[in-house]
């Protein structure tokens, strides 16, 4: 870790807590952030030389591994025929039509440059489109940093302790209602209430910003109701969960339709990429077709494009969501097993190609306010203990982790294998 210590001093006499994005800073676990040179496949290397097995895949986009081919020589040629043009491509219209193909929902759809900015501008589009002001969000879900959505926040703002960031005004803040994910009751009571000034209610469907948390059975559902019932557009939040937790992301695992949809990290392949569409009749409400402005320079930037389009079109060849799916679930299990053989009470989540797992006595994990009572310093020691075997885990107790396709049975059982040695340290 020496290179790494030494760059993390440098950096953060220039850089705010030496990161350029909060957790990077290992803020959730204490110690020293590793420096990274390049990444291959399932792997990471660092300043120091060393080598990982990576479970954060860079937050979600790596979902073919690291330095994929095709994403490379994509990249590469694109670069030959100019950087930006701010003007129209072809190559955005073959890529909105490849998102469609997939998430058949986002009938209409635009590209931006981060997750951020397609959740904030959904949120906008939401509140042109009804004319109210108010949003329902739920309490550890992570949408971005855009003002409205900071309130009561996962990620690394969970990991903080900042979930309501300071800088955001409290007339901003009080336009955003939070209630508990999974508990429908909370929704309908709200909307019994305000239900005539709700814009929409925006969701991780699959939580993965306080750990990994699935929707319990009928929740989705519910929300829909709600929304149709009370004239809400009902937003899935599928940064993380789109083309992750199943090809046509968690609406298509769980076959509940939203309104609208953003999407963000896969689908630029490690690009800075992010979507939000949906309903044709709400898209419509655009500019310049219609008055709710929204706008990029770098939207639909070709090389982004170019990376995001080579991602997609390897992840739609063959069946790799299923293999995926069956990985991720021998991680998990393998991770519960380990654990219990040396009485380690260990909780796991997981669907599709991310994972989460709790260090508590509970059976399983639904609510915001169970994960956050979970045992953090034995995350901490954990998380270590696998850093120095060569496992990158997400670095915070309230973040998911991820699978990638270039992960081999061999690392499987390697992680496994590690996780049982640094499980046994923890019991000693
Ligand atoms: N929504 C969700 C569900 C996310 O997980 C994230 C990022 N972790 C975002 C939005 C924001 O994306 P970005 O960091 O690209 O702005």
């Amino acid at each position: 870790m020496q290179k790494s210590a030494e760059l993390f001093e440098q950096a953060k006499s220039i850089i705010p807590g030496g990161v350029n994005s909060p957790v990077r800073a290992f803020n959730g676990v204490g110690g020293t952030p590793c420096f990274i040179e390049r990444a291959d496949g399932a792997y990471i290397f660092d300043a120091d030389g060393k080598k990982y097995t990576d479970y954060v895949g860079s937050w979600g986009p790596m979902i073919l591994g690291h330095n994929h081919p095709a994403i490379r020589n994509a990249v590469l040629k694109a670069v030959e025929n100019g950087l930006s043009f701010g003007a129209p491509t072809a190559l955005e219209i073959e890529m909105a039509e490849k998102v469609r193909e997939v998430v058949p929902s986002m009938e209409s759809l635009r590209m931006v440059s981060s997750g951020t900015e397609a959740t904030m501008s959904a949120i906008r589009l939401a509140r042109g489109y009804t004319g109210r002001d108010k949003i329902l969000k739920f309490e550890g879900c992570y949408h971005g940093h855009a003002d409205s959505l900071l309130v009561k926040a996962g990620s690394g703002a969970l990991t903080m302790g900042v979930p309501n960031s300071p800088g955001i005004p409290e007339d901003f803040a009080q336009h955003t209602l939070t209630v508990s994910f999974n508990n429908l009751d909370e929704v309908k009571q709200v909307f019994a209430e305000l239900g005539d000034q709700i814009a929409c209610i925006i969701v991780e469907p699959v939580a993965g910003n306080m750990n990994c948390i699935p929707p319990v059975a009928g929740f989705l559902e519910g929300l829909r109701q709600v929304c149709d019932e009370h004239g809400s557009v009902l937003i899935f939040d599928e940064v993380m969960t789109g083309f992750r937790v199943a090809l046509g992301g968690a609406q298509a695992h769980y076959q509940v339709q939203p309104d609208l949809t953003t999407l963000g990290k896969v689908i630029g392949g490690g690009m800075p990429v992010g979507a939000f569409g949906g309903k044709q009749a709400i898209m419509d409400y655009i500019a310049p077709v219609g008055p709710v402005y929204q706008a990029g320079t770098l939207s639909g930037n070709p090389i982004a494009m170019a990376a995001g389009l080579a991602s997609l079109n390897e992840l739609c060849q063959g069946d790799k969501h299923q293999q995926l799916a069956a990985n991720t679930e021998k991680v998990a299990k393998g991770f519960k097993a380990a654990a219990e053989k040396h009485g380690i009470a260990l909780s796991i989540n997981y669907v599709g190609a991310m994972f989460g797992f709790f260090f508590t006595e509970e059976e399983t994990i639904t609510s915001y306010a169970q994960a956050t009572a979970c045992d953090g310093e034995r995350f901490k020691r954990f998380f270590h203990l696998m850093l120095e075997e060569g496992f990158y885990l997400a670095p915070s107790a309230f973040e998911a982790s991820f699978l990638s396709t270039a992960h081999t049975d061999e690392d499987i059982e390697n992680t496994i294998a590690a996780a049982e040695r640094c499980f046994a340290k923890l019991a000693a």
